[in-house]
Parts: C-alpha cells; sequence; structure tokens
C-alpha cells in the first residue's frame, strides 16, 4: 500500500461500537448510541434512534466518517448505524438486512453497498475485508432475534424485527497496522486460516468458553493486542456511568486472557476516549 504512515486511533463507542481514525479520515463501525432501557426492549416496544444523541456524536467524533459499517443487524449494532451514514453522507455497508433496515430510514440506493467476502472494499485510506463469522450464544444459550430481514425496515420496530441477518468480521487494513473487529463472541472453526491482525477489538458479551474463544479468534489472528469491547449494560445510557452487561463475568475474561500475556496484551478501552494504537503495534509483548 502506498499511503503514508499515520497514526491510527480508536474510540470505542460501548457495545461493539467503535471509530476507526487515521488523520481525519474515519470509519465507524456498529455505532448504537440511543441506547433504549430493557423495559423497553423487553416488552418489545417500537425502538426509536435518538436523533439528537447520534448528532451529538457524530459532532464529538469530530472527524469526516467515510463509511458506516454493520457487522449484523441485531438492534444493539443496526439501530442507529443508517442515520449516522444519512447524517455523515456516508454509505451503509452491511449484509442484505442491515441494508433493508437503511432502505427503511429511507437511504437512497446509492448509499447502500452491500459486505461481499472475498471481495476488499477500498474506504478513504483503509481497505475493508468482510469475513463469515458466527453470533455468540448471548440469550440463554441460544443466538437471539435468528433469520433475515427480507424487507425494508420502515418505521420505529421492536427489538425482535431486527433480526440477525450475517454475521461478518470486519478486517480493516491501513498503512500503519491492521484491525479486526469481531463484534459478535461467536466464531466459524478455522475462519481465521492465513489471516493475521495487529489488534482484534473482541466482543466478549454473550461468549461461550473463554479460553476456546480466544484460542480460535486472538490466537490464530497472532495478534499483538486484544481489546475486549460489547461488556458494557447497553441499556444505561451512554452519559451515565458504565456499567458491566450482566452475566458478562469481566473477570473471567482477564484471568483467561491472563494466561496468554506472553502472546497478546490487552488493551481496555474507556468509552468515548481516543487511543492511537500505533506504540501497541509497534511495540509486541514481552516475552
Ligand atoms: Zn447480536
Amino acid at each position: 500500500m502506498t499511503q503514508k504512515k499515520e497514526t491510527l486511533c480508536i474510540t470505542w463507542l460501548g457495545t461493539a461500537g467503535v471509530l476507526i481514525e487515521a488523520g481525519h479520515d474515519g470509519i465507524l463501525i456498529d455505532p448504537y448510541v440511543s441506547r433504549p432501557g430493557l423495559l423497553k426492549v423487553a416488552l418489545g416496544l417500537p425502538l426509536k434512534p435518538d436523533q439528537q444523541a447520534i448528532e451529538k456524536w457524530l459532532a464529538r467524533l469530530e472527524t469526516k466518517i467515510h463509511a458506516v459499517i454493520v457487522s449484523h443487524s441485531h438492534f444493539d449494532h443496526c439501530l442507529d448505524a443508517p442515520y449516522f451514514a444519512l447524517k455523515a453522507n456516508a454509505p451503509l455497508i452491511g449484509s442484505k438486512s442491515t441494508l433493508n433496515v437503511g432502505r427503511g430510514v429511507p437511504l437512497e440506493e446509492k448509499y447502500l453497498q452491500e459486505a461481499e467476502t472475498g471481495r476488499g472494499i477500498r474506504i478513504g485510506p483503509f481497505l475493508l475485508q468482510f469475513i463469515e463469522s458466527a453470533h455468540g450464544p448471548a440469550f440463554l444459550g441460544k443466538v437471539p432475534y435468528p433469520g433475515k430481514i427480507d424487507q425494508p425496515l420502515t418505521g420505529p420496530h421492536p427489538a425482535r424485527d431486527y433480526k440477525l441477518g450475517e454475521t461478518y468480521s470486519i478486517l480493516i487494513t491501513h498503512a500503519s497496522g491492521v484491525i479486526l473487529h469481531h463484534g459478535s463472541a461467536g466464531f466459524i472453526t478455522g475462519m481465521y486460516e492465513g489471516v493475521t491482525s495487529d489488534v482484534v477489538l473482541l466482543g466478549i458479551g454473550g461468549r461461550g468458553n473463554t479460553q476456546a474463544y480466544l484460542e480460535n479468534v486472538a490466537l490464530k489472528l497472532r495478534a499483538k493486542i486484544v481489546a475486549p469491547i460489547h461488556f458494557d449494560n447497553f441499556f444505561v445510557p451512554l452519559d451515565k456511568k458504565m456499567k458491566y452487561l450482566p452475566g458478562v463475568n469481566f473477570r473471567e475474561f482477564l484471568t483467561t486472557a491472563d494466561q496468554y500475556q506472553n502472546i497478546f496484551r490487552l488493551k481496555i478501552l474507556s468509552i468515548g476516549e481516543k487511543s492511537a494504537c500505533n506504540s501497541w503495534i509497534s511495540s509486541p509483548p514481552v516475552q
């Protein structure tokens, strides 16, 4: 690649939401800032994106958003993403189900781009590659809201209508390093055969066995840095103090990950705080 080496930065937005930036060029993945309460979701009430919160975050992030990417179409990944795309004049990239959420907004067809495995997409200074993945057993040992969204999702809908669609991991290659977004805590054995990444943004909510998960994802990718994401309670508003997702067992994740400290380092992100990751990439863990 011919781009100059710029500082790569990651800002965690809670859940699996991240901004990845190189200079003033950014891409958003799974931005979710509306965070309606548990009662609303559990009662099956229609969910409305919080337009003010979306605008506030776009202003706060202060960068050119080149694309909004969605890893799967559950509400905590896909409710707000089309509105981020609309307000940022950026394409929405994701599965057919995700694009049907975009059509319901409505986003014009020219702003909808379907993710495909095996074909890279150049966005600003980044090369994006989608890798088929699997959703974790997040609710009572099962994948919540399976199925696809076959029609444009017009108007407010309850959480159950935000069906899963395809689940993707997203490999982001830049001259300064490679970042992988693994938004949901499932995996397909062998999915990372021949793939390496410096940094893994690892969704840990609703995971199964932590050791098997780390071995099949972080170790296979030969990651130098593992940054857990999707461990915050997303029924709590973003301007309130972060709470852990019930049942996420963050301590168990840390203890298990600690066994691999000669292979990768853990980076614990704080919501809304921008972290430059060039130095993480260039200084591997002490052997
Ligand atoms: Zn999900």
